[in-house]
């Protein structure tokens, strides 16, 4: 067969056909075959110079792997739970508070701090002072922080969001949405408000947690070493953000920021050889190389952080670059996807925490832990012995404490984001099949 190849497949067809067969045949096709190698070659280093380093031993365990007694006696950090939310939106805000307070702050009690570009309402403070076990504290966000910012040509912005509304994209029509992500993406974390604390646990309104947490995680991601904590993971809408990545990934060049762990787990490496590829560039999305991002990021209505890591100069800096691109109006940027590029570039893997023994709900994605066998503390007096055993059966490998939820069921973005985003922390990864049975369980 290669014998063919090389001297030409016989022909019955004859003239001009034949004698353009036959100089194709001497002429192009050992070039063309080794073009060909090459490229795979090329393609095949490529794919290997954006391959994830596997650890040797897992990088990022879950802190406990069963119920703990609360250690109330141990100083608490420097923390704050935080909550942006309307006044309208009253009824959903306290279920979230109702249920963090049952699965952790009743042993911790954690200030909260709720925020909002508006003045609260009365009803919202007195529901809400009657139903946390700490401080609660009401602050009102600054215009010059939640607004467009002075320079821009508010007219053009508005024009762009309502062209965005017009072409369907998610949240894109809504000035309000926008200004939230700018908001949440960089003006947050230095907000005189939340000045005098180290660490912040983002909640939103309607949100379940479904499993106690024991132990404090602040305490834990001081201990590891840890910046940031996320539950789910999740593929972020394109059209919300064509530019997005080719900005940060910019940055990450013109700084000369090293190539992290993180960031290769990020990027989703072109199979197209060079020069090809090279010339993806064009397209706005890809970075200079061609390469692109895989769209993974941090679902940002959960997070446990560390707010000197999003104030210092790195993040800032590069909050202040995205600013001036206009992109959070002309673009509807989501801050879980700025956060989770800008955490890619700068932070080594081991410094983000998956808390996957947390049960967390928000819209229609949850993560469910199974309870880990033989770890419910079920004498604890603290943890409630009394005949309330509504939690699910305990199941082995299970990580949770006291979960509610069916632990064989969870919807976050297991075998694509979460292996993916993983990768650099962990020699485990989540079959493709099992993921499915979980989501349609
Ligand atoms: P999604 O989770 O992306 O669907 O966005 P949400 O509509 O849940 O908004 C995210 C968070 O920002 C929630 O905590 C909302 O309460 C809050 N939020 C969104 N827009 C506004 C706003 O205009 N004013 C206030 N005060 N909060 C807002
Ligand atoms: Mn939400």
């Amino acid at each position: 067969m290669l014998r063919r190849f090389f001297r030409g497949r016989p022909s019955r067809r004859s003239g001009r056909t034949r004698s353009f067969a036959r100089l194709f045949a001497r002429y192009c096709r050992i070039p063309l075959l080794i073009a060909a190698i090459a490229a795979f070659t090329e393609v095949y280093l490529h794919r290997r110079h954006w391959a994830v380093h596997q650890p040797e031993h897992e990088l990022d365990e879950p802190f406990y792997k069963s119920c703990q007694e609360p250690a109330t006696h141990l100083p608490r950090e420097n923390a704050a739970l935080v909550m942006l939310a309307r006044n309208s939106e009253l009824i959903k805000a306290l279920r979230t508070v109702h249920s963090i307070e049952k699965h952790f702050n009743q042993w911790f009690h954690y200030p909260i701090v709720f925020l909002n570009d508006e003045p609260w309402s009365d009803e919202f403070i007195n529901a809400m002072n009657a139903t946390v076990s700490g401080e609660a504290r009401f602050e009102i966000i600054p215009k010059s922080e939640w607004l467009f910012p002075d320079w821009m040509d508010t007219k053009a912005a508005k024009e762009s969001i309502a062209k965005q509304g017009r072409d369907g994209i998610l949240y894109g029509g809504l000035e309000t949405y926008h200004h939230m992500c700018r908001f949440y993406s960089g003006k947050f974390y230095t907000l005189e408000a939340l000045k005098q604390y180290k660490w912040y646990w983002r909640i939103e309104p309607d949100v379940d947690f479904y499993c106690s947490v024991t132990y404090d995680p602040f305490l834990e991601m001081a201990k590891h070493d840890k910046l940031y904590g996320f539950t789910i993971s999740l593929p972020e809408e394109p059209r919300t953000c064509p530019s997005l990545f080719r900005e940060i990934a910019d940055w990450k060049e013109d700084h000369d920021i090293p190539t992290t762990e993180l960031w290769k787990a990020t990027v989703s490496a072109s199979w197209v050889p060079w020069p090809f590829r090279s010339a993806l560039s064009w397209f706005g999305h890809r970075d200079r190389k061609g390469d692109s991002w895989s769209l993974c990021h941090y679902w940002s209505n959960f997070e446990i952080a560390n707010l000197e890591f999003f104030r210092g100069k790195e993040y800032q800096d590069l909050f202040e670059h995205l600013e001036k691109t206009g992109g959070f109006y002309n673009e509807r940027w989501g801050d879980a996807a700025v956060h989770s590029l800008a955490l890619a570039m700068l932070l080594e893997p081991q410094r983000v925490h998956h808390f996957e023994d947390f049960g967390y709900r928000h819209d229609w994605f949850f993560q469910c832990p199974a309870n880990a066998p033989g770890g419910q503390l079920l004498e604890s007096k603290t943890l409630g012995t009394g005949t309330d055993r509504s939690f699910s059966p305990e199941r082995p490998g299970g990580v949770g404490c006291r979960c509610e939820c069916d632990g064989a069921k969870t919807r976050n973005y297991a075998s694509y984001c979460l292996n993916k985003l993983k990768q650099p922390n962990t020699t485990k990864r989540i079959s493709t099949i099992g993921w499915f049975r979980s989501w349609f369980k």
